[in-house]
Formats: structure tokens, C-alpha cells, sequence
């Protein structure tokens, strides 16, 4: 068989395409593939489809291919014209690889399955492409399987913000808290964050929107106003990020309470701080006898955890109004009420969602890197998954991404949705 009769078959080219010469060197670790096809061939208009005759030929292009063994291995082509009387003079589509791509696509898909499977830099050096061609090629990959995903308006919302990396830099997730998919991912967590996603609906598909789930975070509050009417009436704070306000409250009070009691010489609180970070029922034994001595104490701190700790039934009731009660009981107890009632404002959809975890605590889907599935549901456990994926899951599901990662600005959202995207997406992305 002859090397353009053999690469032809290697190609996977079909009539019209045929090899014209292949060109090997040996020095440079490459072979060069140039594929033709013969004159008086017709090609359909990219538009219409219609058969025309050749008009030209585009200057030469080339396109990385799989390698040939361990040698680099490029096609290349002058693209054939066409002039069409509807359309004008139009590239013809090229069997082997999409529009503007440097790579053919076979050469994507394997990109593709190696980005999914290691870190940008790693796959960069396993392909022998450069980290910007390893970006593209991954922001293509999922600019192909956003297209393909359908819109779809859930009925609840979760928006939670993720620091990536060092710093303030955060990136702003939106799932559907229902079917457990990440939807949005936007860099920030400012206003213009959380638009981005509720501008790619309609008023009327808006209206689908029955509560969303968030942090206390006025941004994201002043951008649900913006966009969905009673908006007040669909906000709400999920209990994750309420009850770690109040932990850190509790915190503060202890450091204070602490560092007074010290110039006194009483060191009770000294090195208590985790004791009190616990809820009540998941204090280890070995540290119940002296918890409970604290409490007994007349401490500030210990009053500031009953406090905190009292909130926490607010998400077992299942009647508003009962909720309601409660949490009237419990704020005149919150220091720097003035002892002012407030009255809470609790949205309909509250109660009926309480129960459900990923409401109390939206990032809980966000942090799956895959995003479409349970960590179960893909038969390996969730240290298995880190590893695999570099972002490393805590025992609340919170993610952090690996630093480095965050060189770019911008970087992180692309990197976090990517990798989202082809896990889920599998080898539909081509
Ligand atoms: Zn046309």
C-alpha cells in the first residue's frame, strides 16, 4: 500500500478526499499529510446545501491530527470555495474538522477525553499542545454542549457564591435544586453575576421561578428583585449560611468573653473554641464533661450557643405559622435586637422545602463536580472523585479549587463549568 493510500485509510477520508503526498521528518518528529481532491469536483454551499462548482481555494491551512506512533502529525489543505447565488463565496465544510478549529476532530475528541481526565496543564503536556490551545479547545468543547442544552426553568433556584482560589476572587453557581444540576456559572458574585442568568429567559418563563435559595448577600437579593415579581416573597435564606453566621457570632463572643476573663486569670475558656463550633449532637464523647461544665458556668459564651442552637428547630417545623412563632420567640433573645420584635417574613414555597437539603444548602450541588449526578449514583465515593477531579470536597461538600488555578482571572468559572460540563456531558460534546 502506498503511504497516500495508507494515510487515506488512517484519515478516514472518503471520496472526494484523497491524500496528494505525505512528508516525513524524521529530525522534527513529524509527518505532514496534505489531502486534495480532484477537479470538477462539486461541493455543497455551508448554507443551503446547494452542489456548486468550485469558485477558489482559501490559502493552506493546517490541522493537528492524532499523532502517527509518537510522530506529530498535521493535514493539510487549501479549503475549496464556492460561489453561491444566495449565499455568496462560502468555505465548503471540511469532513474532518469543525469551522475555525485548529484541530481536526478526532484530534478534539481525544483532547477532550484527556482534559476531562487530568488538570489543564497536565493534558496540555500529555497532547503536546500549548495550555492556550488546551483552554480552546476545552471552551469550545463546552460552548458546543451549552448549545445543546436545553433551557429550562426551574422552580428552585439555588445561587451560591464558591471562592476560587486565594483572595476574594468568587464565582457565582446557580443550580436547579430540584433535579440537582448546576445551571450558571458566572465569574464574581456581584449583581451582574446573577443577571447573566435569569436574562436568558423570558418574563412569562421567569414566572416558573417559585423560590430561590441563597445567602444573605444583597447583590444576588437586589438581582431576584430585578427579575421576578415578589421577589420577597420567593427569597430564601438558606440555613447553611444562616446558622454560620451564628456560629461565628458565637465565636466573636467567645474570643471577647475569653480575653476578658483572662485579665482576670481565669482561664476557662482558654482553648474551648471547637467545643463551641459543634452542634449539640455531634460533640465527640471525650469532650462532653467538660462542654457541659462551660455550659453550667455562667458564661456569655454559653448563652450566646443556646442562642444559636435554639434557631436551628425554626427548619423543623412544618407549618409557617409555627415557624413564624418561633422564630418571634427566638429574636427578642438576640442581643442587639433592642428588644424589638421582628417579624419574619417567610416565603410560601419555605415550608415545604425545609426538608430538603439541597435548599438548606445550595451549594451542596454546586460542589459536585460532575453536577448532573449523586456522588453515589457514579459508584465511587466522593475522596475517589476529588482525587479524579483536583477539587477537594469537605465534609459539608464545599469545594474549593485547586489555587493554582487561579493565575487567570476570569480563569476560575471556565475551569469549574468546564470540567462540570465534560463530566456530564461524556462524548456528547462532539
Ligand atoms: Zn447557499
Amino acid at each position: 500500500m502506498r503511504d497516500t493510500e495508507l494515510y487515506r485509510h488512517l484519515l478516514g477520508l472518503e471520496t472526494p478526499w484523497k491524500v496528494g503526498r505525505v512528508e516525513l521528518s524524521a529530525t522534527d518528529g513529524r509527518v505532514d499529510v496534505w489531502v486534495e481532491h480532484p477537479g470538477r469536483t462539486r461541493f455543497a454551499c455551508p448554507d443551503c446545501e446547494r452542489e456548486l462548482s468550485v469558485y477558489d481555494h482559501s490559502e493552506e491551512r493546517a490541522w493537528r491530527h492524532l499523532d502517527s506512533c509518537a510522530f506529530l502529525t498535521y493535514l493539510h489543505c487549501h479549503p475549496p470555495r464556492v460561489d453561491c447565488p444566495e449565499h455568496g463565496v462560502r468555505q465548503v465544510g471540511l469532513p474532518w474538522a469543525e469551522p475555525h478549529s485548529r484541530f481536526t476532530t478526532l484530534f478534539e475528541r481525544l483532547a477532550i477525553d484527556v482534559l476531562a481526565a487530568c488538570d489543564v496543564a497536565a493534558a496540555a503536556r500529555l497532547l503536546r499542545i500549548s495550555w492556550d490551545q488546551a483552554w480552546h479547545l476545552m471552551d469550545r468543547a463546552v460552548a458546543r454542549g451549552l448549545a445543546a442544552k436545553p433551557l429550562n426553568v426551574p422552580a428552585h433556584v439555588g445561587v451560591d457564591e464558591k471562592a476560587a482560589g486565594k483572595g476574594q476572587d468568587y464565582i457565582t453557581v446557580v443550580s436547579d435544586l430540584d433535579a440537582g444540576t448546576v445551571e450558571y456559572i458566572a465569574d464574581e458574585r456581584r449583581q451582574a453575576s446573577l443577571d447573566g442568568y435569569f436574562e436568558k429567559f423570558t418574563a412569562e418563563q421567569r414566572a416558573g421561578i417559585e423560590a430561590v435559595a441563597m445567602d444573605m448577600w444583597e447583590p444576588f437579593a437586589a438581582s431576584v428583585r430585578a427579575h421576578l415579581s415578589d421577589a420577597d416573597d420567593k427569597i430564601v435564606f438558606d440555613r447553611y449560611h444562616l446558622m454560620g453566621y451564628l456560629t461565628k457570632a458565637v465565636d466573636t463572643v467567645r474570643k471577647q468573653e475569653n480575653r476578658a476573663l483572662a485579665v482576670t486569670g481565669d482561664k476557662s475558656l482558654a482553648g474551648s473554641k471547637y467545643l463551641w463550633l459543634y452542634s449539640a449532637e455531634n460533640l465527640p464523647a471525650r469532650h462532653q464533661d467538660r462542654f457541659a461544665a462551660l455550659r453550667g458556668a455562667d458564661l456569655k459564651t454559653g448563652r450566646a450557643w443556646t442562642i444559636k442552637e435554639d434557631l436551628r428547630h425554626f427548619w423543623s417545623y412544618k407549618r409557617r405559622g409555627w415557624g413564624a412563632k418561633h422564630f418571634t420567640r427566638w429574636c427578642p433573645a438576640n442581643p442587639g435586637n433592642d428588644g424589638k420584635h421582628i417579624e419574619p417574613r417567610i416565603p410560601p414555597a419555605f415550608m415545604s422545602l425545609t426538608r430538603s437539603s439541597t435548599f438548606q444548602h445550595p451549594g451542596r450541588i454546586s460542589s459536585r463536580p460532575c453536577g448532573s449526578r449523586p456522588y453515589s449514583s457514579l459508584g465511587r465515593p466522593a475522596t475517589a472523585l476529588s482525587a479524579t477531579f483536583g477539587i477537594t470536597t469537605s465534609r459539608n461538600c464545599q469545594v474549593s479549587l485547586p489555587s493554582g488555578l487561579c493565575t487567570n482571572r476570569g480563569a476560575s468559572s471556565r475551569y469549574f463549568l468546564a470540567r462540570w460540563f465534560l463530566n456530564m456531558s461524556g462524548g456528547s460534546t462532539m
